[in-house]
């Protein structure tokens, strides 16, 4: 499945940002994981010199691939889980000292010299640590639900598991910030039922709701974060200017 630039956009802010396994910051180069593999199957083809190889054919688990089962990873973590599943995957990683023991004698060194110390640690993957719970948050008809995502609870049809569009102001207060400054510093204009605006406007918003919210994490949030330079829309010959904004850090 190809994401769309927003959906992907989504996916790689669905843990602020991180890894969903390791928990390290994406970089420009990050993977659109499945949580659930797809299983490709493998089909063999000629190599234009005669040789063969082996490659990807379709999937045989497509009711996998949809953005509810897509997890932001990075590279490594991407290419090591392959086509694992969660389980089978944590139980290969716990494993690994256990092949350094085996095969590594730089590694058997290292320790015995007192340089590595194992720790026997259970994996955890990053997502598994964030997950919180609802915190009780409402606004209007919107509601915080598990995982720290906003939901539409006014047409009493529950909500959508995968759906993870609106982050919590109020428990996931410095990963809302910093997907508006995001969606801010990327969008000089925009216009959603009948309502429009400029970059400026979604900061200001996004920053007002946040000290709503949770007032001393917005203030924590904001101090980190620093200037926010927001895209104001106009019809002039560049489309728009720059803004730079947050009360917190930029003085008026
Ligand atoms: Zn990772
Ligand atoms: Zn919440």
């Amino acid at each position: 499945m190809r994401l769309k630039k927003l959906e992907r956009e989504q996916v790689r802010m669905k843990y602020g940002g991180r890894c969903a396994y390791c928990g390290i910051e994406l970089g420009s180069r990050w993977h659109a994981d499945h949580l659930e593999p797809v299983t490709r199957e493998l089909i063999s083809k000629r190599n234009a010199n005669g040789t063969w190889r082996l490659d990807s054919g379709k999937p045989l688990k497509p009711e996998n691939d949809h953005i509810g089962n897509m997890m932001p990873a990075c590279a490594p973590c991407n290419i090591s889980k392959g086509g694992q599943s969660l389980e089978g995957w944590r139980t290969w990683i716990a494993r690994h000292v256990n092949s350094l023991n085996l095969y590594q004698p730089t590694y058997r060194l290292a320790k015995a010299y007192g340089l590595i110390v194992e720790t026997a640690v259970p994996v955890v993957f990053h997502f598994e640590k964030v997950q919180t719970s609802a915190c009780g948050y409402t606004h209007g008809d919107w509601e915080c639900r598990e995982g720290g995502y906003l939901w539409y609870a006014g047409d009493g049809e529950g909500y959508d598991p995968s759906d993870c569009t609106h982050i919590c102001p109020h428990c996931r207060t410095t990963d809302y910030l910093e997907a508006a400054k995001e969606e801010a510093e990327g969008c000089s204009s925009w216009s959603n039922n009948g309502t429009s605006g400029t970059g400026v406007d979604l900061w200001v918003l996004a920053e007002r709701q946040a000290l709503g919210a949770n007032e001393s994490a917005a203030r924590a949030a904001l101090a980190e974060i620093g200037p926010v330079h927001t895209l104001d829309g106009d019809d002039s010959p560049g489309g728009y200017s720059v803004v730079v904004c947050n009360s917190q850090r930029v003085k008026p």
